[in-house]
């Protein structure tokens, strides 16, 4: 589980847990920041701490709930409720919309309740349901039908059972494997983890799909069969490592074919570049491709602090562009007087290309062409990733020529959808590509980003996370 998380830390720096079922009790350990080192003087102090041979793992980056320390160690997951002498562990990936209507629902319900996070919510909404029915699979339906979000969860019952369950449109990662003991079984959001513990993985769960273990082995139920999937299209262009595997095929062989693609979607500045440079490191992958379609050379002039680990994108903003800055050089001599072609996995807010443009600009570069994977950014995310707001997005009010002359390039290129959607080799109904396309999956997040996206461009100022915010705001009709 150690080994599995610390693979996986990209997924969420702020904060980080454990949690273990040993004799009809679970056992936590909860921190804040990355996962840690272990020395071998504290590793008996862990077993004690962590009891058991079944357990639960997770490192969060907040998409709701407050960003303080204190708020951030209480939203610390794995979470746990109980109530009638029920109780839950649960870990989960994602975002819940209708956050407000599961308040109301539970709040009357656990006395004591203050809401930090949505992952109380969800394991407490299950709880509920577990109470009612006293049956996994009728409670995690009911779940399933009743919660709309993006939600893969694994979790223990009070029996130290282990289960996973994902959302009906299976909008996060979360594969299943095997240990080589074969009788060590696993649920990781990414096949990294699998890996890192010479692990096999069996199989990605379905969308609305649960999964109990037992001494067998898996047990799998389709319990919701849904015709529209909408697998995150970000997690293939940023979030994901690029040595996990999705249907078998890596992430970073999908990030080559879309600077393959960017190439051939603008052949006249790929033309008039004279070399590549990529935005250390998820421009590093699609650089390759970039290469090997243009021929040009790509040259490793920008470096990046090892020992600076955080993901700029998922930095609070004031962190962001201070660290955005400390974090990469350039090698000013490789750019001096050159055309250059940066890639860059995505512009969510531009601040941190334009430090980047900034930095070559003042190193002699003579033209700075971006080439971005992944398309123009439109819209909020509902689920999971925190570009919560359409005030955040430069791309939800500026085209790419607008956005180039804003960072201070002399062309923005994005990959088409298209590009993207073919590379992944899956379908456009397949995967949700509502941050931009401003489509989402489903329907309550529909509703609100309409809703947001006419009062934004009317010159109303959103005062948070719209899912947490909007409903509950005056101004909302
Ligand atoms: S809105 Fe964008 S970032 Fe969010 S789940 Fe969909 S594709 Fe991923």
């Amino acid at each position: 589980m150690y080994w599995g998380l610390r693979s996986e830390n990209h997924r969420g720096h702020q904060s980080h847990g454990f949690l273990t079922y040993y004799e009809e009790k679970f056992h936590v350990y909860k921190n804040l920041d990355l996962v840690p080192k272990l020395r071998s003087s504290a590793l008996q102090e862990w077993f004690g701490r962590l009891p058991g041979n079944v357990g639960l793992g997770n490192v969060r980056y907040t998409t709701s709930g407050k960003c303080d320390d204190k708020s951030l160690l209480e939203g610390t997951q794995p979470v746990t409720a109980s109530a009638n002498g029920l109780k839950l562990a649960l870990s989960f990936n994602g975002n819940i919309v209708n956050t407000a209507q599961l308040r109301k629902e539970i709040e009357p319900n656990f006395p004591s309740f203050a809401y930090d996070c949505d992952s109380d919510l969800i394991c407490r909404k299950l709880l509920l349901e577990l109470k009612k029915s006293r049956d996994l699979t009728s409670a995690v339906s009911t779940c399933m039908q009743s919660i709309d979000g993006a939600f893969s969860v694994a979790g223990i019952t009070g029996n130290g059972d282990l289960f996973a369950f994902k959302d009906p449109y299976g909008i996060k990662p979360l594969c299943a494997g095997h240990g080589p003991d074969g009788a060590t079984y696993v649920f990781s959001s990414e096949t990294v983890s699998l890996d890192m513990n010479g692990f096999v993985r069996d199989f990605e769960l379905e969308p609305g799909e649960l999964v109990k273990v037992s001494e067998n082995g898996f047990e799998r139920q389709q319990i919701i069969r849904n015709p529209r999937k909408a697998f995150c299209a970000f997690e293939y262009a940023y979030f994901a490592r690029p040595d996990s595997r999705f249907d078998g095929k890596y992430v970073y062989e999908i990030r080559e074919d879309f600077g393959r693609n960017i190439v051939r979607e603008y052949p006249e500045i790929a033309k008039d570049a004279e070399l590549i440079l990529s935005v250390p490191e998820t421009g590093d992958d699609s650089a390759m491709g970039v290469h090997e379609e243009s021929g040009l050379r790509w040259e490793r002039a920008s470096r990046r602090h090892r020992y600076v680990t955080e993901r700029a994108f998922i930095l609070l903003n004031d962190e962001r562009f201070s660290t955005i800055d400390r974090k990469v050089n350039i090698l000013g001599s490789k750019v001096n007087g050159k055309r250059v072609i940066v890639t860059e996995d995505s512009i969510v807010r531009g601040d941190t290309t334009k430090v980047i443009i900034e930095k070559l600009r003042r190193a002699g570069a003579k033209k700075v062409y971006m080439f971005v994977t992944f398309p123009r950014i439109i819209g909020p995310c509902f689920y999971g990733i925190d570009m919560s707001t359409y005030g955040q997005l430069i791309g939800s009010r500026h085209e790419a020529d607008e956005i180039a002359k804003i960072i201070g390039a002399d062309a923005v290129c994005y990959q088409s959808i298209e590009g993207l959607v073919n590379a992944t080799g899956l379908t456009r109904d397949q995967l949700c590509l509502a941050c931009i396309t401003g489509k989402y999956p489903t329907p309550l997040a529909q509703k609100m980003a309409d809703r947001m996206k006419t009062k934004f461009l009317n010159g109303y100022q959103e005062k948070g996370r719209i899912y947490e915010a909007e409903e509950a705001s005056p101004d909302a009709d």
